[in-house]
């Protein structure tokens, strides 16, 4: 490993714990205080990642004096702040554990849920998350719009994203692997870690309110993470020019062939309107029709662009037969 954290490389790193942090001094003492009481107690050998994703406060320097004096310490400072997601990405490309935590510095995630994390582990899960049984401290809005936003996804995308549940969990080598191949730019980490498959777990907890500081993501950029998490995971909305112009070319078909029939039976009173009418609606829906076409290669185009591997396996068993 490269980077000056100077941690315990000759001993093998069961657990590495992966802490993303953006201007979060008020609570950083607080947080490896609590964070490395729990982890002497329970792993014999971890070592604990900060990503500094471009602080402005003393973070980066109190971080640097930690690795310093405690060696299980590493950090990887960001060239500026990148957002989480991206900062969680430069971190699982650096751990070494046989394990990944991932866990907020502003200790909403209590680092003592970590043992349960790791039995579940122990039994053979490769993604354990952590569930918030009540989330104390957020308003009633950010609980309903949390609450919208996961059965609007769960509806819209193929792979089941748990509700409840932020990036706060526990991930198997393996599965850091399988993340580590996920490079693309707009990263919707609760979809990626679903997508990756391999057996999950849910480990219920209490979400405390945050203990210090400010949260750093306000209701705009909450919106702009629910419209990323769902034009990045799926091509819904490409797909909903098809429909809408479907809807829109059957009825103008409908209304054409009336209009036909009345002005054989009736005559035609006001001349020129609803045969107009129905022929504009016609050419309209066909429109919607051919964009919604467009989309659905456009939203192929999309899904190649993002690279991903097409599958990862869990074992492989070949046969016994010899090999020609
Ligand atoms: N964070 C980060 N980069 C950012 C924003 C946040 O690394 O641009 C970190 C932050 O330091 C914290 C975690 O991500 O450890 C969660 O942030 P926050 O508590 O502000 O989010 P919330 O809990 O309100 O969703
Ligand atoms: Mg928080």
């Amino acid at each position: 490993m490269e980077s000056g954290g100077g941690s315990t490389t000759a001993q093998r790193v069961v657990l590495s714990v992966l802490v993303p942090v953006y201007n979060e001094i008020d609570v950083l003492p607080e947080f490896h205080r609590r964070l490395t009481a729990v982890l002497g107690a329970c792993v014999p050998a971890y070592e604990v990642m900060y990503v500094n994703d471009g602080s402005t406060d003393g973070s980066l320097a109190w971080l640097e004096a930690l690795c310093d004096r405690d060696p299980a310490v590493a950090l990887v400072d960001l060239s500026r702040n990148f957002g989480k997601e991206i900062a969680m990405a430069a971190g699982l490309d650096h751990v070494v554990g046989e394990a990944v935590v991932v866990i907020d510095a502003d200790l909403q995630d209590p680092p003592e849920v970590i043992p349960r994390l790791l039995e579940q582990w122990h039994a053979g899960y490769d993604n354990v998350f952590a569930r918030r049984r009540r989330r104390e401290g957020e308003t009633w809005l950010k609980k309903a719009s949390a609450a919208w936003f996961y059965k609007l996804i769960g509806r819209l995308s193929r792979v089941d994203i748990p509700r409840d549940t932020g990036d706060f969990r526990l991930l198997s080598r393996r599965a850091v692997q399988a993340l580590r191949q996920l490079r693309e730019q707009h990263r919707f980490m609760k979809g990626l870690f679903a997508w990756i498959g391999y057996p999950s777990i849910a480990v219920e907890y209490d979400r405390d309110p945050r203990m210090a500081g400010q949260t750093k993501f306000n209701y705009w950029k909450l919106w702009n993470f629910a419209i990323e998490g769902i034009t990045s995971f799926t091509i819904a909305p490409l797909k909903m020019a098809t429909y809408f112009g479907l809807a829109v070319a059957l009825v103008a078909f409908v209304a054409i062939v009336a209009i036909i029939v009345k002005t054989v039976l009736f005559g035609d009173p006001v001349k020129g309107y609803p045969s107009l009418m129905s022929v504009v609606l016609f050419l309209g829906g066909i429109q919607l029709l051919a964009l919604g076409a467009l989309g659905e290669y456009i939203g192929r185009m999309f899904n190649e662009t993002k690279g991903r591997p097409l599958y990862f396996t869990k074992q492989v068993i070949p046969s016994h037969r010899g090999h020609g």
